[in-house]
């Protein structure tokens, strides 16, 4: 039975169903046809029976003379007329004694044994039926005196004949009815499998090409149709799900992919980032240390490109990146590591060199890379850049060392006139630890109130009195001493700090204005400098509107000095912002006027309304030809734009004579008087004051 199971599993649907209607039908035909078979024989059997009763009774009464009379032909005769039945095979006709007293016997048919009457069943009459034969006995008599026995039998053998043609006729009905069942099963099992077929290979096909845009073909109504309905809304689903996953995996990867990109890579050049740089330096050092191998660190940082960026713009700047990443790229080797690590600052990581010459070479080949002038959008650009080299184990075997010691190599060359290279030496070590100490204590100097502002006083030129001061911050330092501004200013612009120092020394230096204008110096005017990140803030006016407000100074005695690389950077924000600084009366110089990149356009552009004339131009003043004819040249601009001039740095009288002469108006220097405290330059007024008076009661 277990293999009947498993061949059965394994067969079609189509079959199953088929054989389940053909064992079906064909049980209820078989069961039938032998109820049918078995009802026939009982018929037969009892209309043979019925035969030979009839035949018994109908003789006996014949009979019954031929018996009293003990003739024996009659009887005979009257026997032999049971040839009329067919059916009738033999009959014996016994006396009241059990003696046989006539028989019959079919002609052609072998003759039976005497069944002696005693075999008889008991009674007058009664059947007698057995496999091969089925009879009759009827006992007779003559006016009721019992005369014999008549047994009458007839042959089963015609029965089992006739049956066995009802059980040929029924085999071939069963057969030819099995068959047209077969055949109508095949064609109605094929209407029903047919849709559960299609469904399965639709199945089959979307699991074996995973594609999830095919479809069921629907046959409508019926459960089977239902089904494929139901089949193929799920697959949209599916599909509609796929879908979205897979985009939902492409963009994961596509996000995977960019932060990767991101954690190694700069996006605007394309080239290593600042957090691969720290790690491959890492590596650097520490394999240079264990392998006593010499590695070279070069730290470059490009020259006025914040005057670009801000000029220019941002895209610009941008662009300017790229083509020094291009550019740079060719002069490295594979093995060295070329990385953007701050906004315009680059680092290369020279691996296994011989000695400290061959970086030297490659930023050497740095500075020619961009030595040709690059044209973006019709402007040419020059840009050059300032290099630092340390190099490990020999300088430092620490990566932090390495790095501040690079930058102060870096700071070195800048301050050698820049679009060079400069090598770290043991003597610059010192200004490395102090830069790296300022940048440390720096943001705690104005928590601990440790910055101060000095003033220098601005005087009229042909006066001589003081009209003004110009604030000049500086830090007093428990660490590191007193520092000048230059010291820490751009420090404080790289880090941000800028900002809260410089609004701390505009609210100084406005009330150190107020408190003169109250002690009755009224016509002092004070000029604070500003940084250009400063200025870059977005709520810079607001924020010295609210100073002015606060220290309830008059702001046309307030005048923001700004210099030109700031105005150069300057977009169309910091233009407005400067013209509403001017609509409330503040006042705007350019300061160190002539060093950076002067344009008369700015002059028109911008609501300047006075030059600072730097103090480079003013030093060899009046025996450098070149220096009186820049300074009379920017006197007559001043002039004919209605600007005001001061002069810086005077420290001379002949500077003084010279500049008077050409008609400079205000002078700033420390032939009036260096940077001082408020105190002194209260003194110094109070001096005046007295001298003023002096003078007067002499002239009345
Ligand atoms: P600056 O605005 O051009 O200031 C003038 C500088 O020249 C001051 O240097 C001053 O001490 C110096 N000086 C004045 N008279 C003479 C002289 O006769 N001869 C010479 N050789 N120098 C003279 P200081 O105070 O070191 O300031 C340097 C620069 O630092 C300033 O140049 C200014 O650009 C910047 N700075 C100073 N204070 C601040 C500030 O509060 N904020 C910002 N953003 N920058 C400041
Ligand atoms: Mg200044
Ligand atoms: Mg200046």
């Amino acid at each position: 039975m277990k293999w009947l199971h498993g061949w059965l599993a394994k067969q079609p649907l189509s079959a199953k169903l088929k054989m389940a209607n053909l064992v079906t039908s064909g049980t209820v035909i078989v069961l039938s046809s032998i109820f049918l078979l078995f009802l026939q024989a009982w018929l037969s059997i009892h209309a043979l029976l019925d035969r030979t009763r009839t035949d018994a009774m109908m003789t006996s009464e014949n009979l019954a003379v031929a018996m009293v009379f003990q003739d024996r032909k009659s009887a005979q005769d009257i026997l032999s007329f049971l040839h009329a039945s067919r059916a009738i095979q033999s009959a014996w006709v016994y006396d009241k004694h059990g003696k046989l007293f006539a028989d019959y016997h079919r002609s052609g048919v072998p003759a039976s044994p005497d069944p002696a009457p005693e075999a008889l069943p008991a009674g007058r009459a009664g059947e007698r039926i057995s496999w091969k034969q089925v009879g009759w006995h009827q006992a007779f008599n003559y006016q009721g005196e019992p005369l014999g026995t008549i047994l009458v039998l007839a042959d089963v053998n015609i029965l089992y004949t006739q049956l066995l043609s009802y059980i040929g006729m029924l085999v071939l009905l069963l057969a030819a009815s099995l068959t047209l069942a077969n055949l109508a099963l095949t064609r109605i099992q094929a209407l029903i499998t047919q849709p559960l077929q299609s469904l399965s290979h639709t199945a089959g096909e979307i699991s074996e090409r995973g594609d999830f845009s095919i479809r069921a073909k629907v046959h409508p109504g019926g459960d089977i149709g239902r089904m494929a309905q139901t089949f193929n809304t799920m697959l949209d689903r599916i599909q509609r799900r796929e879908v979205e996953l897979t985009e939902e995996i492409s963009q994961r990867e596509r996000v995977q992919k960019q932060l990767d990109y991101l954690a190694h890579f700069d996006n605007v050049t394309g080239l290593h980032n600042r957090h691969y740089f720290n790690e491959q330096l890492e590596l650097t050092v520490g394999r240079a240390c264990r392998l006593q191998q010499c590695a070279a660190l070069i730290f470059i940082d490009l020259d006025n490109f914040k005057t670009f960026n801000d000029t220019l713009g941002h895209a610009t700047g941008d662009e300017v990146l790229r083509i020094v990443a291009q550019r740079v790229s060719h002069t490295v080797r594979a093995d060295d590591v070329l990385s953007r690590v701050g906004g315009d600052e680059f680092a290369i990581i020279v691996r296994d060199i011989p000695d400290v010459q061959l970086a030297e070479r490659v930023a050497q080949k740095f500075l020619e890379a961009l030595a040709a002038p690059v044209f973006i959008g019709g402007t040419e650009i020059f840009i050059s850049a300032s290099i630092g080299i340390s190099v490990c184990p020999d300088d430092a075997t620490d990566m932090q060392d390495l790095l501040k010691y690079a930058d102060s190599a870096m700071y070195h060359a800048k301050n050698s006139g820049k679009n060079g290279y400069c090598i770290f030496a043991p003597s610059m070590r010192g200004a490395a630890e102090r830069r790296f100490a300022i940048e440390g204590s720096m943001r705690r100097a104005l928590e601990r109130n440790e910055l101060q502002l000095l003033y220098q006083p601005k005087v009229d030129m042909l006066s001589g009195r003081i009209i003004g001061a110009e604030a000049l911050v500086r830090w007093h330092s428990p660490e590191l001493g007193l520092l000048g501004p230059h010291e820490f200013i751009p420090l404080a612009e790289e880090t941000g700090m800028i900002i809260q120092i410089g609004e701390w020394v505009l609210r100084t230096a406005c009330e150190q204005l107020k408190c003169w204008h109250d002690d009755g110096h009224r016509h002092l005017e004070m000029a604070v400098n500003l940084s250009g990140r400063q200025l870059r803030e977005p709520n810079f006016v607001r924020q010295v509107e609210d100073v002015v407000a606060r220290t309830g100074i008059d702001p046309r005695a307030l005048e923001l000095e700004l210099t030109e690389s700031m105005l150069m950077d300057a977009g169309n924000p910091t233009i407005e912002k400067l013209h509403a600084l001017r609509s409330i009366g503040i006042g705007l110089a350019i300061d160190d006027f002539g060093t950076g990149y002067s344009s008369m356009s700015y002059l028109k552009m911008f609501p300047i309304n006075t030059l600072k004339i730097d103090q480079s131009f003013v030093r060899d003043l009046p025996g450098d030809s070149g220096d009186c004819a820049i300074v009379q040249t920017i006197l007559a601009l001043a002039h004919n734009l209605q600007l005001q001039v001061v002069a810086e740095g005077i420290e001379k009288r002949g500077q003084a004579d010279f500049l008077r002469t050409h008609g400079c108006g205000k002078a700033q220097g420390m032939l009036y008087g260096a940077p001082m405290t408020h105190e002194e330059l209260a003194r110094m007024l109070a001096a005046e004051a007295l001298a003023g008076s002096g003078q007067g009661a002499q002239a009345t």
